[in-house]
């Protein structure tokens, strides 16, 4: 069926015995496997009425044929117009709720619609200043782009709107990658923004996700507030994020690392966008598994070190490789770290749990010959809340470490 056009009649999908529980906890997801396959197959995107087995109306949903998750609930009312005005409901909620933040008078820079979380499966909306960029990752989301470009267009007042559905995700939706402005056209190649006082340049085109990791703003203001006066290694560094707050905090010195060139191109730009001394901080680029080998070798010592790797496990499925990898790293991290030193370590491994992460470090200080304590645990901001109903959207999780004397 053709995009956003409501049907006069919502076809309706029925579950499988017994399959509806995890809807009545409103669970926001249905796999292909609770579905009673219905004799006509409903379009991609399409909205439909979910029901229990015998019949009772349990939510309104889109569907999604390519995908496992075969629907994602719009409401569980299911008297409901899944419309445009639906849409700008949901979005103008999001927005108020991300208005009413302390971080809202920080920074410039904020997620403002975060998918299933904020009602809108699919969807993630960040502003950077006065751009918006927006991933359509559903099949669903995708059928209401218009609507909700709209919607966006018209509660945020920005003007500008970068689109970046080229996520792995859509794939596994059926969906092919869409990229570019989509409403008015920045010529910047790079928006500036500012959080918690520092200047950041963000590349919304060609940057990894959306341009920016606000999901670590407020963990990268906790760094600053323990940098003062410490040799900070900063590994995985991407544009700089948490080097440029340990240098705010008074770092004595920073070594930054990551694998991608255009990232620590724009890292320097955030360094010269700042009013720091670049004597202190010293990129490199590096595969931080090899190099925090080398810096083994050598009896390198720091006295704060942060990991922020990239996701190892998208899915639970891929969870023991990854914890391969986050040992490893762990382990040569806390080998390196003066006695008093300080390990911010994080995960951002949909696959991985918190309690397995702990586990993961754990195994890595036993195996590194390390005494060492949590002192802090970490997540995302409020600008990216977790639904109560949605234990998936807790996808970051970092622990703070302090090796002992
Ligand atoms: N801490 C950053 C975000 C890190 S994202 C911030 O606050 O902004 C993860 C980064 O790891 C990406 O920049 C990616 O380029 C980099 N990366 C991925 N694999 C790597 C590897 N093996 N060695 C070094 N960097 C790597």
């Amino acid at each position: 069926m053709s995009a956003a056009v409501i049907p006069a009649v919502i076809p309706v999908v029925r579950l499988k015995s017994g399959r509806e529980k995890s809807l009545k906890r409103r669970h926001p997801w249905v796999f292909s496997g609770a579905i009673d396959p219905p004799r006509q197959e409903p379009g991609t995107g399409d909205t439909v009425e979910l029901r229990s087995a015998d019949g009772a109306p349990l939510a309104l949903a889109a569907w999604s044929p390519a995908s496992q998750i075969r629907a994602r609930v719009w409401s569980f009312d299911h008297r409901v117009k899944i419309g445009a005005e639906f849409f700008r409901s949901r979005i103008a909620s999001a927005l108020a709720m991300r208005e009413a933040m302390p971080v809202a008078r920080n920074t410039n820079a904020m997620r403002l619609v975060h998918g299933e979380s904020d009602g809108l499966p699919g969807l993630i909306v960040d502003r950077y200043a006065d751009v918006l960029v927006a991933q359509f990752l559903s099949a669903g989301a995708e059928s209401w782009r218009a609507a909700i470009l709209d919607a966006l267009a018209e509660l945020t007042g920005c003007t500008a709107i970068f689109e970046r559905s080229d996520a792995e995700v859509r794939q596994l939706e059926g969906l092919a990658p869409r990229t570019g402005f989509v409403r008015g056209a920045s010529d910047a190649g790079r928006v500036a923004i500012h959080e918690h006082g520092l200047q950041f340049r963000v590349d919304v085109a060609a940057g990894q996700k959306t341009g920016f990791f606000l999901d670590q703003r407020e963990n990268r203001q906790r760094v600053r507030a323990l940098a003062a006066g410490r040799d900070v290694l900063d590994g995985f560094c991407y544009t700089g994020g948490f080097a440029l707050a340990a240098l705010a905090g008074g770092a004595n010195s920073v070594v930054a690392l990551d694998s991608s060139a255009p990232a620590l191109e724009i890292a320097r730009e955030n360094l010269c966008a700042n009013p720091f001394d670049a004597s202190r901080v010293h990129f490199e680029i590096a595969d931080v598994f090899a190099h925090l080998r080398k810096l083994r070798d050598r009896a390198a010592r720091f006295d704060m070190i942060v990991l922020d790797p990239p996701k190892f496990a998208p899915t639970a499925a891929q969870a023991e490789n990854a914890a391969r990898a986050y040992k490893d790293i762990n382990l040569l991290a806390l080998k390196l770290l003066a006695p008093g030193g300080l390990l911010a370590t994080f995960s951002c491994s949909g696959g991985v749990s918190a309690e397995f992460f702990q586990k993961v470090v754990a195994g890595a200080a036993i195996d590194a010959g390390v005494d060492a304590r949590v002192i802090e645990r970490f997540g995302a901001g409020p600008d990216h809340p977790v639904a109560l109903n949605f234990p998936e959207g807790e996808y970051l999780k970092g622990l703070l470490i302090v090796r002992a004397w």
